[in-house]
């Protein structure tokens, strides 16, 4: 079932960890550790099935080798899923007896926040775990990570825009956001403070009603967003949003947003190279919250040095994008394998 399985890539452990007392069924992928500590959030999520949950934990934690390797930190790729809805009444408590599961193995994964577990949720794990970054209480008030995140996406889209469309700046550039959540609203503002036109989607109608206010942005059905007719197509909710359904109605001529896993299968890479989409890897463009929130794992934090960092992302995804079109690969296998040639050599 493990070994066998089409998303196991060589990961160095698997772990499976459950505390009947309190409900808690978890999942830890530690995929590499070639350049140091695997480092990668944590998700709660009501999957419909284990199975679900490891085919999951299995790519995120691949995802989170590459992002670090083609970042330049000095980290390796881990994830942990936790079978749970984030609702549940009960779920400091499954944090805190996932977190003594993270502490048995000493430092060789750290893990932080992801969708179902906020800065908040972190410093709870924390009581029982010293192997955890992104807390709440590592920030001044009010400052979440996930801000350093929404930058680099902004970075990114800055980069496909020259790159690809040949723009020196967004005034105008029309660009469909899906999912506002704490990375797709904060890339939204950043957007719009830089000129661009927005066209928003979410399924909670409370943060498209602001984006609409404050922005200025226009509102979108969530299973239409991505056949918007826009110039750039940002993906920032759930993963798997590029397959066979929806690649032949993007209208737009990139993408570039910061949701996780954001091809179905890896063919997806070329089938858009095909139809002439310019595509920013999603772990590439979605590197900035790692770099911003993991430096304490191996140097002091520093906010000035972490925005320089992901400024230079920006040079990183040009470089990615000019490749796949000097060499017509898809930029997904570029990505990929200068991710191999960090983590091997
Ligand atoms: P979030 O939970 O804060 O926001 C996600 C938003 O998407 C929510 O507002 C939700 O209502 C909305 N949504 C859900 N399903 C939708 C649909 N079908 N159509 C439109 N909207 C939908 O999550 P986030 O932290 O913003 O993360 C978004 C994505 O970015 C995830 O894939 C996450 O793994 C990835 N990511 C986040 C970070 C980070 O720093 N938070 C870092 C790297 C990658």
């Amino acid at each position: 079932m493990l070994f066998d399985h089409p998303d196991f890539d060589d990961h160095e452990q698997v772990i499976f960890c459950s505390d009947p007392s309190v409900g808690l069924k978890a999942i830890i992928a530690v995929h590499s550790t070639a350049l140091g500590p695997a480092a990668g959030g944590c998700r709660m999520h009501p999957y419909a099935s284990d199975a679900e949950a490891l085919t999951d934990v299995l790519r995120l934690s691949r995802g989170m080798t590459y992002k670090s390797a083609v970042a330049g930190l000095p980290l390796g790729g881990g994830k942990c899923v936790i079978i749970a809805d984030p609702t549940n009444p009960q779920k400091p408590e499954i944090l805190r007896a996932f977190a003594a599961h993270v502490q048995s193995l000493a430092g060789r994964y750290w893990t932080a926040i992801d969708i179902g577990v906020g800065p908040e949720d972190a410093d709870i794990m924390a009581e029982r775990c010293d192997y955890i970054f992104c807390r709440a209480s590592q920030y001044k008030p009010g400052f979440n990570p996930s801000n350093f995140t929404a930058l680099g996406g902004f970075v990114g889209i800055k980069a496909v825009a020259e790159a690809s469309l040949g723009r020196a700046d967004l005034q105008g550039l029309r660009v469909a956001v899906q999912g506002l959540g704490a990375t797709g609203f904060a890339l939204s503002r950043h957007l719009h403070e830089a000129g661009a036109k927005l066209v928003v989607a979410d399924v909670r109608s409370d943060v498209v009603d602001r984006a609409v206010a404050e922005f200025g942005a226009t509102a979108m059905a969530p299973d239409r967003i991505h056949s918007a007719d826009v110039d750039v197509f940002a993906p920032c909710a759930l993963g798997a949003g590029m397959n066979d359904q929806t690649i032949p109605e993007i209208k737009a001529k990139a993408i570039c947003g910061l949701a996780n896993n954001q091809l179905a299968e890896n063919r997806h890479g070329e089938m858009l190279r095909q139809a002439g989409i310019a595509y920013v890897p999603d772990y590439v463009v979605n590197a900035g919250g790692i770099i911003g929130a993991a430096t304490v794992i191996f140097s002091e934090p520093s906010r000035a040095a972490s925005v320089k960092q992901i400024e230079g992302l920006k040079e990183t995804i040009k470089d990615i994008l000019n490749r796949a079109a000097f060499e017509q690969k898809p930029s997904s296998e570029i990505a990929d394998a200068m991710a191999l040639e960090r983590v091997t050599s």
